[in-house]
């Protein structure tokens, strides 16, 4: 017997259906749907799979664990509306994600805000509010504590603590060793110190190790070291704490040979650390925050063809869509090295008829390269190119300025 040496294959996009050569999107297929919009290209994300989405997550979680959106993956005002509908919590990182929340109806004890670089502004906003400060250096607590005395509001705050180990296996990491963000575990004591000093009303904590993580056993292992270090903090700490924030890093398989990541064994991880908590912190609220994880799935980027160009043997197809609107599938975002998103021409689903083609943006530069010699039911001028797992870091995370092209369109259907 011989082995058939086969490159690995993208995970299967099931989460949308296909009906008659069509992909269908919140119930629709996609040419309706693209009529619909009026305009290509854009982004649709499908509410139905948002709130499934949602739904297994919380199948997979004990009761006990709150389930926090982290709006930075995908901050269309729509779209957070409806995520504010099915979890527990909106985490924003900018006085502009606030207002976005806010203006969603989120309740603002369910809100907490993160990030390295909070502006007085946006901290005396951020007391107004009456929502959660996830500190991240001595400085905010000074902030806070000029605020809480100029508003007569109390600042409630978390700590956000850079811990002393890094999540494994993360497509980006946000914690342990030297970092930007939080305040390093070992200085925790002392901040902790200041919070009482200044009067200022004790939360809890929050830890983030990292982003877009596919192995259970790396995220089970920092959620297990984030309790560890928030257990021996708490001793430190001026109040009980009420919320232990375990971060998140849950990711989605963008690109051949990733699988989806095993959320079982991580619920029945947090079970375990939940019956930990409910004698070792009886008061505490343990929380995962996600993004990505929530949304990735749910949404595509769609792109039509412009024209069909063969050089030198190469197939390209040129699209109206492009770098400009979606940054990380033109693997310019945080990628090392250049892959394939999921692509498929949505309108002829099935074909059988398929070809090995590129496909291109609109822009003047090499960089803007959607799909690289994938195999694709063969395309024409007009047909409709889908990029999938486009949810989360798509329009919000792009440079839309860049080379004057239009806005790009984002729908929730
Ligand atoms: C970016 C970020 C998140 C969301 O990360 P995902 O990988 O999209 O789940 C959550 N919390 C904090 C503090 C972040 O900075």
């Amino acid at each position: 017997m011989t082995a058939e040496k086969t490159s690995p294959l993208h995970a299967p996009m099931q989460q949308f259906p296909a009906a008659q050569g069509q992909l269908i999107v919140g119930g629709m297929p996609l040419t309706q749907l693209a009529a619909r919009v009026g305009a290509t290209p854009f982004y649709a994300y499908d509410r139905g799979l948002l709130t499934q989405r949602v739904a297994a997550l919380r199948a997979a979680l004990p009761p006990a664990v709150k389930l926090h959106y982290a709006m930075k993956a995908n901050p269309l005002p729509a779209l957070v509306c409806h995520m504010a509908g099915l979890v527990d919590g909106i985490d924003v990182a900018s006085g502009g994600e606030l207002k976005v929340a806010l203006d969603a109806g989120v309740a603002p004890h369910e809100i907490s805000f993160a990030g390295p670089g909070k502006r007085d502004g946006e901290l005396r906003q951020a007391v107004a509010a009456g929502i959660m400060v996830n500190v991240e250096a001595f400085r905010e607590i000074d902030a806070l504590a000029a605020i809480t005395r100029e508003l007569g509001l109390p600042a409630r705050v978390a700590v956000r603590v850079n811990p002393d180990f890094e999540l494994k296996s993360s497509g980006m990491k946000m914690g342990g060793g030297p970092k930007q963000f939080g305040v390093d575990a070992e200085q925790v004591p002392a901040l902790l110190g200041e919070i009482a000093r200044h009067g200022l009303s004790f939360e809890g904590f929050h830890l983030f190790a990292g982003s877009q993580n596919l192995k259970a056993e790396a995220i089970v292992e920092a959620q297990n070291k984030s309790y560890e270090l928030a257990l021996r903090l708490a001793e430190h700490a001026p109040a009980p704490v009420r919320f232990l924030n375990l971060g998140g890093g849950f990711g989605i398989p963008y690109f051949p040979g990733e699988q989806r990541l095993d959320i079982a064994a991580i619920g029945a991880n947090l079970a375990a650390l939940a019956r930990r908590a409910s004698t070792e912190m009886p008061s505490a609220t343990l929380v995962i925050e996600l993004g990505r994880y929530l949304v990735g799935e749910a949404g595509i980027y769609v792109t039509r063809v412009i024209d069909r160009k063969v050089s030198r043997g190469q197939v390209f197809l040129v699209v109206d869509g492009g770098l400009h609107h979606h940054l990380s599938a033109s693997g310019n975002f945080g990628q090392v090295i250049r892959k394939n998103y999921p692509v498929a021409i949505g309108n002829r689903m099935g074909a059988t008829e398929k070809e090995t083609a590129s496909v291109v943006g609109p822009l003047c530069t090499p960089l803007d390269l959607l799909a690289d010699r994938m195999e694709l039911a063969r395309a024409e001028p007009g047909d409709l190119v889908v990029i999938f797992q486009s949810g989360a870091y798509g329009a919000s995370a792009s440079p839309q300025g860049f080379l004057g092209h239009p806005a790009v369109v984002e729908v929730l259907v």
